[in-house]
């Protein structure tokens, strides 16, 4: 089987990692690609936004499926331009991508569902926003509608702060965004990662996770795209699972097939926990990055096999062959990150560790150059690690992040903190 990989960061590794372990995969291409990717298939450069040049490139290359990591691609209904080329694709169309691409369409769908979920109110003008406020106070969370790269969210503690983000948003601090403001009820617990595979028709779970989104640690500091990550996440206790399972995944997967936009590929639940009740906080249409690379570390070469399931509609009829094993990921980013960082800092050390299927070096932002390997981005390396406990999988990452040798580049030591206290 011929398979084209859409992206260019970790996540996108870890899925090309898995997938070129499947004796069914004859050649895969990434397209675009990073440095780390180049190093076990096919890079090509391609606009990965554009549904026709997708579908053009596919053909050209005679490629049997595709798999698309992020979400702009999806948003942008590239999933619906290669079925309707007649390819076999896994990822939700555009109008069921819209669970992640605007919240109060997710919100409305939970309604619809009786999905737990925090209560909140959808607002296209500002005074009515703020009237709402008023009348429940706070703490609130305040939400530009559609994608803002996760940073269209604020938590405010008190109402002044609330008033001042519905001025930020619809005063176009957001762009389109946040031309439509959802505001929340705040929900406490503990957050936690459902991954879920759907066919249209079935769904089925793939592994839970949790993230380090703060970029200090003990969490603290501002917001990243997510410092580390580990995998399962103790707080989902299977009975836990099963509710979200029951209560969440299912009857939303049903309300969106009733409405015509039945979902296809891998749905992301947050959850936030309390006292045993699952709630769901958002969806997005992708494998989380860095969650992915903690699951595609334990799931291995099946992965390949249980996105193909879904995409041709057989979920009801396949398992999950599970290990009892845990596997965490730490991210090396760039000194400076989430704020303002250098480029093109040489990495070393990476070609003396070991790469297996229990220690892998994902890479995110990289790039080869003479024979080098070049920082690029923010989040630069995910190293990951499995192990038969959370803290021999954290002893291996760690073992592998002090044999890299990047004097511009910052990482947690405590990844995975909260699970092993
Ligand atoms: P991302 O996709 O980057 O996680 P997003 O922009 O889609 O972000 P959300 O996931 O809806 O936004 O919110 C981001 C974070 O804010 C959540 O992970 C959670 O920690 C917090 N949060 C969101 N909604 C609530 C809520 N109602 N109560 C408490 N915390 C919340």
């Amino acid at each position: 089987m011929n398979i084209l990989i859409l992206g260019s960061g970790g996540r996108e590794h870890a899925l090309a990692w898995a997938v070129m372990q499947n004796p069914k995969c004859d050649k895969l291409i990434v397209a675009p690609g990073n440095a780390g990717i180049a190093q076990i298939a096919d890079c090509a450069s391609l606009d990965i936004d554009n549904g026709g040049a997708v579908a053009a490139f596919a053909e050209e290359n005679a490629i049997d499926f595709v798999i698309i990591g992020p979400e702009a691609p999806l948003a942008a209904g590239v999933a619906d331009r290669l079925r309707d080329a007649g390819l076999l694709v896994f990822g939700p169309s555009e109008a069921a991508a819209k669970l992640e691409a605007s919240k109060s369409f997710t919100k409305a769908i939970c309604d619809a569902a009786n999905a737990p979920t925090a209560g909140y109110g959808h607002f296209t003008d500002a005074e009515a926003a703020k009237a709402h406020v008023r009348h429940h106070g706070a703490p609130t969370v305040v939400k530009a509608d559609g994608l803002a790269a996760g940073k269209g969210v604020i938590i405010a503690m008190t109402e002044a702060e609330a008033i001042a983000a519905i001025d930020d948003m619809f005063g176009g601090a957001f762009g389109g965004a946040g031309a439509e403001v959802v505001i929340e009820e705040f929900m406490e617990g503990e957050e936690a990662s459902l991954f879920v595979l759907v066919d249209g028709e079935d769904v089925l779970a793939i592994g839970s996770a949790q993230d380090h989104k703060r970029v200090g640690e003990g969490d603290t500091g501002p917001n990243t795209g997510g410092m580390g990550a580990y995998s399962p996440a103790p707080v989902l206790s299977a009975e836990i699972e099963a509710r979200a399972m029951e209560e969440i995944v299912k009857p939303t997967m049903r309300v969106m097939a009733e409405r015509g936009m039945p979902y296809q590929g891998v749905l992301y639940a947050g959850l936030m926990i309390k006292d045993g009740q699952p709630r769901l906080v958002e969806y997005n249409v992708r494998f989380g990055d860095p969650e992915c690379q903690v699951l595609m570390m334990r799931l291995g070469a099946q992965a390949l096999d249980l996105m193909q399931a879904a995409a041709v509609g057989r979920l009801a009829e396949t398992q999950v062959n599970w290990a009892d094993d845990h596997a965490i990921t730490v991210v090396m980013a760039a000194a400076g990150y989430p704020g303002a960082y250098e480029k093109r800092s040489e990495i070393k050390g990476l070609e003396g560790l070991p790469e297996d299927s229990s220690n892998m070096v994902f890479h995110a932002g990289t790039k080869a150059e003479d024979g080098k390997v070049l920082a690029i981005g923010g989040r630069v390396l995910n190293v990951t690690a499995r192990g038969d406990t959370l803290q021999e999988a954290r002893d291996r990452a760690y073992a592998m992040v002090d044999g890299i040798n990047w004097p511009q580049g910052f990482f947690r030591r405590d990844i995975g903190w909260r699970a092993l206290k």
